[in-house]
């Protein structure tokens, strides 16, 4: 009979910012609870985790004290270290589809001879390269969702026919779905969208299928607490482990003073020191996480916003790729200048650190899941800027449900005008509603410290999760 301390699990990751720091915290949680955890990526995290991470090796069993006992295994997805893979998204997913999916296969079956792993935790772009291999390796698959279960929840019951849905080309035809607010086609995540790219599309497509076939458990990095009604209504259709919020233990107050985070660019450190030399509650941090690029238009609304505003800000603009440099954007001219000294712009910085200085007001983001959760846990209400994918549903959600922040009003397609930038900063800092609003975040802090402490929600069900592998590893066996 297997017990707790001989399981051993293989995490499969996409190589993209948004997916390698969830990833690393859940791996990280595992390993608390006992587990051995291999964390198999592409090549492209290893040279990132050499370049910007004071990381001097990546040999398995890494050294280094943040990951001590994650092994790490790398493959090639099959294109050079400097191609950029989020500007050309279709090339990436085809090498990865093609030489990626051989390179990454052969990996996990030669690392499936050297240890009885319980089961491979796959996120979803790379579901579907995996289900038929792990078929073969008589591995159990589970699936880590890196969004909110609200998004899990409209994309399964759309994409298996659960639910009817209105037609998706008009913004705003309004459904009603088990566990979600109210919601217009506007709110949904655009991948469902016909005119979202087919080869996109078709990653979700699969991945329903995958949850009615070959899907073990499907871990979502949310909170039963933030999400329950949402949760509960899936349970009769795919039920969802709710193991989050995956961020590092010390944005929930735990003793581990580490960033548990892998950065993909160069953190400029000295923001911290800008931010210590800041009142409590003054700042606005904008950052729109590591795909979006804004337009022309859009910087120059966002900068004449803040100028407007008075506010102290930290803007981060993430810097273009080598070859790609003369499209980066520009600030307006004088810009600095202008806000004399209250305003910092840096090219990436170490996110949670900066959520978790007491000098921060507000956070505007994109809503990247990640990003929500990081913020949400840190008790900073959110001024929500969606753009794309899982996005405009989560900043519904920050409004609707959450009632820690407020969301940009703009037509799709269009970019929020100076006024309506204004406006939310103006609500969430000094409005009649900002005193409530910030109640609700600090609400929404604590529900996420509790969650991850021994004997909380999330902490029950990574419990569970790991009971479950023994018991499917006992029964395989027997
Ligand atoms: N991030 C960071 N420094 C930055 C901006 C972002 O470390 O200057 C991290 C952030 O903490 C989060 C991730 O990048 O973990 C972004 O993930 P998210 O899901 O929010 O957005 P995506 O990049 O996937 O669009």
């Amino acid at each position: 009979m297997a017990t707790i301390e001989e399981v051993s699990v293989m995490i499969v990751s996409n190589a993209s910012q948004g997916h390698i720091n969830p990833t690393l915290r859940f791996a990280k949680r595992l390993i608390s609870k006992g587990v051995h955890v291999t964390i198999v990526t592409t090549q492209l995290v290893r040279d990132r985790m050499l370049k910007y991470n004071n990381v001097t090796s990546t040999n398995t069993n890494s050294q280094n004290s943040q990951n001590k006992q994650i092994q790490f295994e790398f493959f090639s997805d099959g294109l050079s270290l400097d191609f950029d893979r989020e500007k050309n998204t279709e090339i990436f997913i085809n090498s990865m589809r093609t030489t990626g999916s051989k390179n990454m296969s052969s990996l996990i079956t030669n690392l499936a001879k050297t240890r009885d792993y319980y089961c491979i935790i796959v996120d979803p772009v790379l579901l579907t390269n995996i289900q038929n291999l792990a078929i073969q390796l008589e591995i159990p698959v589970a699936f880590l969702w890196m969004q909110p279960c609200a998004t899990f929840s409209i994309s399964y019951r759309y994409f298996s026919n659960i639910n009817s849905f209105p037609n998706l080309d008009d913004p705003n035809e309004k459904v009603e779905l088990p566990g979600l607010p109210l919601l217009k086609v506007r709110d949904f995540p655009t991948y469902m969208l016909p005119s979202f790219p087919q080869h996109n599309r078709q990653i979700m497509v699969d991945m329903c299928q995958a949850c009615d076939n070959n899907v073990k458990w499907v871990l979502a990095n949310t909170i039963y607490e933030w999400e329950e009604e949402c949760v509960k209504s899936m349970s009769n259709l795919s039920p969802v482990y709710t193991i989050g919020p995956l961020v590092s233990e010390f944005i929930l107050g735990e003793n581990e003073k580490n960033n548990v985070s892998m950065n993909m660019w160069n953190a400029e450190d000295s923001c911290i020191d800008w931010l210590d030399n800041k009142p409590n509650s003054s700042v606005i941090y904008i950052a729109f996480g590591s795909i979006i690029e804004l337009k022309q238009k859009e910087v120059d609304n966002i900068a004449m916003a803040l100028k407007n505003s008075k506010k102290s800000f930290l803007w981060v603009i993430k810097p273009k790729l080598k070859g790609y440099e003369k499209d980066a954007t520009k600030l307006p001219i004088g810009f600095l200048e202008e806000t004399n000294g209250r305003g910092l712009v840096v090219t990436w910085c170490q996110q949670e650190k900066v959520l978790s200085h007491p000098a921060l007001a507000c956070f505007m983001t994109h809503c990247g899941w990640n990003s929500t959760v990081e913020s949400v846990s840190s008790g900073v209400p959110l001024i929500g800027y969606p753009f794309w994918l899982d996005q405009p549903t989560i900043a519904k959600i920050i409004v609707k449900e959450f009632g820690n922040g407020v969301t940009l009003n703009f037509e799709v397609n269009e970019v929020p005008s100076v006024e309506e930038i204004e406006r939310c900063i103006k609500e969430i800092m000094d409005g009649p509603n900002a005193k409530e609003i910030k109640n609700k975040a600090i609400e929404m802090k604590e529900i996420a410290r509790k969650a991850l402490v021994e004997g909380g929600s999330s902490d029950k069900s990574i419990d569970q999760f790991v009971k479950d592998l023994v018991h499917a590893h006992n029964f395989a066996r027997a």
